[in-house]
């Protein structure tokens, strides 16, 4: 299946909206916009040219272990030394470790394009970025020295160790120990299971973060410590020295990803050394962790954009009936599916929430920036708040409408779809991994209603409400589009109304927050699309009345928004519903009734 970067859209989304060069100006980071667009162009051919063509054999030959060692699909070595050397891996490391520090704002778009060639592949440097930053801000200067710059150029490829077979979601019941040593090290024993990239045969060392218990440590998440433990340990000149005392048991056999590994990691006393202070590892973790589910967030969107390039393709293609209202391609014996009110239907939803995720996405990029870059401290904490509440949205919202985009496309195949030679089938089996990993959607739904909404009474929530309201009075003096403008005001007066309504269930009873949270999440996503679809379709009334040109991309603008807000907004209001209809008939039932 092949895959084009959406760089018409992408330089729509970051210079006419998010003005990318302007943003970087005032980052201090030197670049512009002829370097903005250079860079998307390369982009675009490395993963389109080098990393798509790889996905389909990925699928078909997976990874295998054989003494210890796992071999990566073929293509996947070559590939990724070429991502290393071409300094794709080190856009976003910090510069004091020999990164190039790019911005999120521009990064997002580069790594949503490696989503969409091959999520496998893209497996591998994720984590490794997500660790940089982990290492980076809690690491001592030693650890650094010996590990970061090689994490940050991509020699060395880093993973995430917090799931054991006893503790998923819930990292309270991790059992992995260490043990400190005379030197200053820890002995680090126990099992992890699902470790992406915990062993391949890509990059010349592996630097396994893991979370474990020191011997004091307290019962529960208060006594975790993440610590450092690498397949080799450093050498002083920086190449990778002892073999350490740690393996790959077993890699899993599973629905999609094949050309990822995922890894069953057994340390066995494994030297490691600590990350951040004992006992803290969970808040170092999250350091991680929210890169972490930025990126995952993204994969739902690549994966989406796929599926719609391979959707869109097969629908001007394929030739079945004729359109209702007579045929619209005489000459051919059948017209092509896309004129079919119903194609179009799964067609634009597709668009629609792709590029409404992509306007989210650049947004919340943005925020991740200004978190750590801005210059005044009271900018930083402000983007800060905005960023963590807006992640789990993101991880979770993307990833469902990945799928959802991927199920679409294999309906627009028709039987096609279910074929494996289609590759649509593919991005189905792949893109429903982004639901359950970095915590599972449930859970991304209750972090935003437990520690974001009810932590703050939903302070954050009303000034991001506060923020599109005045986005929207703006629109509404379009005259255009005061119908759009007056329907994306009332659904944010309701967001409001239905986040205060929420708070106060909530508070009265407690299992209020799990009986709504996936749908206020929902609900919530839906309309922030509304808001960014109504600043889509403002900039291209603009550019029309101007009369810059390409005409036809801006209605396509206003056509979209149309569509999303008369045939995809109304979503909200059942999610809405379903939410108002409360707790009670959830927890009525005893457990043993579910049998009946
Ligand atoms: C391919 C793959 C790659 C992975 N990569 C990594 C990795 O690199 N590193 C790593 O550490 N882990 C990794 N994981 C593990 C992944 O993050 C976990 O599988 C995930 O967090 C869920 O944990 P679990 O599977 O134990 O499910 P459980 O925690 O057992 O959850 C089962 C169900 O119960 C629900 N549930 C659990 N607790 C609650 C609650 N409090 N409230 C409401 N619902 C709840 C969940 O939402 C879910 O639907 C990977 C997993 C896979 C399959």
């Amino acid at each position: 299946m092949s895959y084009q970067a959406p760089l018409r859209d992408m330089r729509f989304v970051l210079h006419e909206l998010f003005d990318v060069a302007g943003h970087c100006e005032r980052l201090g980071n030197g670049l512009d916009r002829e370097l903005i667009d250079g860079v998307l162009e390369e982009a675009a051919a490395f993963t389109g040219n080098e990393i798509a063509p790889l996905n389909r054999n990925s699928d078909e030959e997976g990874c295998r272990l054989e003494n210890g060692q796992v071999s990566t699909p073929k293509g996947f070595r070559a590939a990724y030394k070429q991502y290393v050397e071409n300094g794709w891996a080190s856009m976003t490391g910090p510069v004091d470790f020999g990164g190039q520090g790019f911005p999120q704002l521009v990064s997002f778009a580069f790594h949503e394009m490696l989503m969409g060639a091959s999520l496998s592949f893209r497996v591998y440097s994720g984590l490794t970025e997500g660790a940089v930053l982990a290492l980076d801000k809690h690491g001592s200067d030693e650890l650094k020295r010996d590990y970061l710059g090689k994490m940050v150029s991509g020699e060395w490829t880093g993973t995430m160790c917090l799931t054991e077979p006893q503790a998923g979601t819930d990292l309270a019941l991790l059992r992995t120990k260490a043990e400190p040593q005379a030197d200053g090290s820890y002995k680090v024993t126990g099992n992890k299971i699902f470790i992406s990239g915990g062993e391949q045969d890509m990059s010349e060392n592996i630097v396994h973060l893991v979370l474990a218990r020191l011997p004091d440590a307290p019962a529960g998440v208060k006594g975790i410590s993440l610590l450092l433990v690498p397949k080799f340990v450093a050498n002083a000149d920086g190449t990778p020295g002892a073999v350490n005392a740690l393996s790959c048991g077993a890699i899993e056999h599973k629905m999609g990803i094949k050309g990822a590994s995922t890894c069953v990691m057994n340390f066995d006393g494994a030297t490691g050394w600590l990350v951040g202070e004992a006992n803290q590892g969970l808040a170092c973790m999250f350091t991680m962790m929210n890169d972490a589910r930025f990126q995952v967030g993204l994969q739902g969107l690549g994966l989406g954009e796929a599926a719609f390039q391979g959707a869109l393709r097969y629908a001007r293609e394929r030739l079945q009936s004729r359109g209702l209202t007579g045929a619209a391609a005489p000459e051919k014996a059948a017209d092509p599916i896309i004129v079919h009110p119903d194609v179009r239907r799964m067609l634009l939803t597709q668009k629609t929430l792709v590029e409404g995720c992509r306007m989210l996405a650049a947004y919340t990029a943005r925020q991740l920036d200004l978190e750590h870059g801005a210059d005044d401290a009271a900018a930083r904490k402000a983007a800060a708040k905005r960023a963590a509440l807006l992640i789990p949205i993101v991880k979770a919202f993307f990833t469902d409408m990945g799928q959802e985009s991927a199920s679409h496309a294999v309906q627009v195949y028709g039987g096609h779809g279910f074929i494996r030679e289609w590759g649509m089938e593919q991005l189905m089996r792949d893109s429903r991994i982004t639901q359950l990993y970095e915590g599972t959607n449930g859970i991304q739904a209750l972090d935003l209603i437990r520690r974001k909404l009810l932590g703050d009474g939903g302070a954050e929530l009303n000034a991001l409400i506060d923020e599109f309201a005045a986005m929207t009075r703006d629109a509404a003096g379009q005259p255009a589009l005061a119908e759009m403008a007056s329907v994306v005001e009332a659904r944010l007066q309701q967001w409001r109304e239905l986040a205060a309504q929420v708070i106060a269930s909530s508070q009265q009873d407690a299992q209020e927050i799990g009986a709504t949270s996936v749908d206020f999440l929902q609900y919530s996503a839906y309309v922030l699309l509304a808001g960014f679809w109504l600043q889509a379709a403002a900039t291209a009334q603009r550019a029309l009345d101007a009369g810059t040109g390409e005409a036809a991309f801006y209605q396509a603008k206003l056509q979209s928004a149309a569509f999303y807000l008369r045939r995809v907004l109304p979503r909200a209001s059942s999610h809405r519903e379903a939410l108002l209809g409360g707790a009670a008939c959830l927890m009525a039932m005893p457990e043993e009734s579910f049998a009946f």
